[in-house]
């Protein structure tokens, strides 16, 4: 580890600058480490105060051995710093490596993944030449919980995880962040007209939280609908916060539609420190010195931000602006507006060259930190008061290749022990066959069946349990059926 920069500053005078803020930084792989040394440089030369740690983190990690791609120094740094300026890196191809990324994200429990994707009209050509949003995705849960099962041998699940306290944390987040940047709107997207409970739970809690920002526009989109509207109209929309896998989609499709990907930053923020990177990756097709910078460029001007360190972020921010309309541009972003093709090197030289310049046709960035900080995101007592949860029966997931659902529910009924819960339903990849199923629903060998009574026990569940198993019927799975204040807290299945 090194530092490129002199931590400390005194004067002749005896006065002392502020020590400069420690930050971790890991070149990564590919076009990383010359990307990582142009924005370091320009960085430097605008007069920020960091103090770099260089770690190594990607692909010759993993070759190493080490399947997470992330040595103990690495995280020693980060834990000391909370800080990190990441290149991107090459996850080697075949198994058996883990992303570096989803790895970070969970230990270091970043829960927000924020995605500004503006247009950089006229300098790069795109067709939505007024997009300017802000992607906030949820981290960590749905369905990246990453458990999984294959259950039977034609049925595999993966379980989708909402909860409140991670939905309240993301959305009062991107209200927050609304609220700071001058945004004037936050869209929500969901599935709930299907999941009724998962995504149900997740628009609830963004109603609530909108509640208390009136002076934010809010609404509330379905997810197929918003991204094909968001598609043909990106510049209707401001801040869109959504569940992990749709925010995964978006901000990617988001990305691409600004006209380049060379140009866009990605920022993952927790509890356990934040992480700066590109949205692309290590561009192993390109040669030596002609990767676009700016992405890195532009994390690193939020991770100024995000030290504090706002004059200096709009320093850099207002000179890359200026290059770009003096038409120094690299070769993937390289028009009828270019003045000048340059490499890395020479773009990083021309940005340092127009420090304390302002941009003329591009607004100016602000030097001032946002007059109200960011409150960061606290739980209501909604997501810490308990509801009364009552126990109403179970649903027994069976790997049944015996015959049909009529000769299963005789099965279970024969086995069911008289005064327990009782079965109520059959379905087949949710959909009901029994009672009364359609002879044309396709069943495979999983099989739900859904036991009811009142007052029901554990004890019960386990005798019900035991004597399938005592029947030889194979159940592969269980969920239990509880009522929370008196609402169902379990889908009713289709056809019910
Ligand atoms: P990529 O983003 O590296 O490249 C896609 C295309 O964009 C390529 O044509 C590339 O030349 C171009 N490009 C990317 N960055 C550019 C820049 N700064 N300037 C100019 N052109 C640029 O995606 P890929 O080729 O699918 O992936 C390459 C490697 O990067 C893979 O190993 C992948 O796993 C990794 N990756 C890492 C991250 C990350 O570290 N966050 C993200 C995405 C991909």
């Amino acid at each position: 580890m090194s530092s490129v920069l002199d931590p400390i500053f005194g004067n002749a005078t005896g006065t002392r600058k502020p020590v400069a803020t420690p930050i971790t930084v890991a070149p990564g792989d590919g076009i990383g480490p010359e990307i990582t040394e142009a924005v370091l440089r320009i960085l430097q030369a605008a007069g920020a105060s960091i103090a770099p740690e260089f770690v190594e983190v990607g692909e010759r990690v993993y070759r190493s051995g080490n399947t997470s791609g992330i040595p103990e120094d690495a995280w020693a740094s980060i834990d000391r710093t909370g800080v990190l300026l990441k290149g991107p890196i090459t996850t080697p191809q075949g198994g058996g490596y883990k992303s570096l990324n989803v790895t970070m994200r969970k230990t270091l429990g970043l829960y927000a993944n924020v995605r500004p994707c503006r247009s950089w009209k006229p300098v790069v050509s795109s067709r939505h030449p007024d997009m300017d949003v802000v992607i906030i995705r949820e981290n960590e849960e749905d369905l990246y919980a990453g458990i999984e099962h294959r259950q039977t041998e034609d049925v595999a699940q993966c379980l989708k995880l909402i909860t409140r306290k991670g939905s309240e944390r993301i959305i009062r987040y991107a209200f927050e962040y609304a609220r700071t940047q001058g945004r004037q709107r936050v869209t929500c997207m969901v599935k709930d007209n299907i999941m009724k409970i998962t995504d149900g739970l997740f628009h609830r809690v963004f109603e609530e939280v909108a509640a208390e920002y009136p002076q934010i526009e809010t609404n509330v989109q379905i997810i197929d609908f918003g991204m094909a509207n968001f598609v043909h109209r990106p510049e209707s929309y401001d801040v869109i916060v959504l569940p992990n896998l749709y925010g995964d989609i978006l901000s990617d499709v988001a990305a691409q539609m600004t006209g380049s990907v060379g140009m866009g930053g990605s920022i993952n923020i927790g509890n356990g420190g934040a992480l700066f990177e590109a949205i692309h990756g290590s561009a192993p097709d390109l040669p030596r010195d002609v990767a676009n910078p700016s992405g890195l460029l532009l994390a690193g001007v939020e991770m100024l931000r995000h030290i504090g360190q706002h004059p200096v972020a709009a320093r850099v921010m207002n000179a890359w602006l200026a290059t770009l309309e003096d038409g120094i541009h690299t070769v993937d972003i390289a028009s009828e507006q270019t003045e000048k093709r340059v490499g890395t090197r020479e773009f990083a030289d021309a940005v340092i060259e127009r420090l304390g310049r302002v941009p003329e046709s591009f607004t100016a960035a602000e030097a001032e930190a946002p007059s109200e900080p960011m409150r960061l995101p606290h739980l209501s007592e909604r997501s810490v008061e308990s509801a009364t949860k009552v126990l109403v029966g179970v649903d027994v997931f069976l790997d049944w290749r015996d015959g049909s659902a009529e000769e299963l529910a005789a099965r279970l009924k024969a086995a069911a022990p008289a005064g327990g819960p009782q079965l109520v339903m059959i379905t087949n990849r949710g959909v009901k066959v029994w009672p009364q199923g359609n002879p044309k629903t396709l069943c495979t060998d999983h099989w739900r069946c859904r036991f009811q009574g009142n007052a029901v026990t554990h004890q019960q569940i386990v005798a019900l349990l035991s004597s399938f198993a005592e029947a030889g019927l194979d159940f592969i799975k269980t969920e239990h059926l509880y009522t929370f204040d008196g609402q169902a807290g379990y889908s009713l299945g289709q056809g019910q």
